[in-house]
């Protein structure tokens, strides 16, 4: 079996810094899967598709086809550079509303396969142990506070030039949270297997460590 490293959470937890900082120390690859909703969620806008469960198959279809590659940190969509268009909280949204859709995550599960490669893996999203990777040798649910998680998406976005107030904010991670725990496939919770890691007072080192503590344990 490769090595596989799995961080679920909610949103804005904190574990995709956390995961794609672990894949670095251990000189791993990094799978960020929710870039794979986002990046259909705005496939289907630019395709003019709604997000909508009558649309299920060509919604399906569309993330089965997408020409996704992620090179030196940015993600390309044919041939662009949707690094930045995916992260805003719209596409969050809507990528939730398409995640929710069983035929759109049965097609993206043989993609997010492919990057079980040596010498290993680190990942992060929703279900990665749950679903995508239930054979994982480490699970780890990573979870903060909604008031911590609200603060650091409105940094992370204030340092892109995106104005929002950590009201509004928490209200849509609030939203996107309930959608992801209620859906009928793959709803968010931890793993039987995982360990859980309340993120709210640590530092990003501090979580790493904690991590790769446990991996090499
Ligand atoms: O993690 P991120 O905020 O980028 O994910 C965007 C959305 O994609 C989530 O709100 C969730 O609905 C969906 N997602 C998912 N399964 C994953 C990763 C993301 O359903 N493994």
């Amino acid at each position: 079996r490769l090595p596989v490293i799995c961080i679920d959470g909610p949103t804005a937890s904190g574990k995709g810094t956390v995961a794609a900082a672990v894949a670095q120390r251990l000189g791993y690859h990094y799978l960020d899967s929710g870039a794979l909703y986002r990046a259909t969620a705005l496939a289907a806008v630019h395709a003019g598709i709604a997000i909508d469960p009558r649309e299920e198959e060509r919604l399906a279809a569309l993330a089965r086809s997408l020409l996704l590659r992620f090179e030196d940190g940015r993600i390309w969509l044919g041939a662009q550079d949707v690094s930045d268009a995916i992260r805003t909280e719209e596409v969050g949204m809507a990528a939730s509303r398409v995640s929710a859709l069983p035929a759109v995550r049965a097609a993206l599960l043989a993609l997010q396969h492919g990057f079980r490669r040596l010498p290993g893996l680190v990942t992060d999203g929703r279900d990665m142990g749950t679903v995508v990777f239930p054979d994982a040798q480490l699970k780890v649910f990573l979870t903060a506070s909604a008031a911590v998680r609200a603060e650091r998406r409105h940094k992370q976005l204030m340092a892109k030039g995106i104005s929002t107030t950590i009201a509004d904010l928490r209200a849509e991670l609030d939203a996107r949270d309930a959608r992801d725990a209620s859906r009928s496939v793959a709803p968010l919770a931890p793993a039987e297997d995982a360990l859980v890691l309340d993120n709210s007072s640590y530092t990003i080192d501090e979580a790493v460590d904690q991590v790769v503590a446990w991996w090499q344990a």
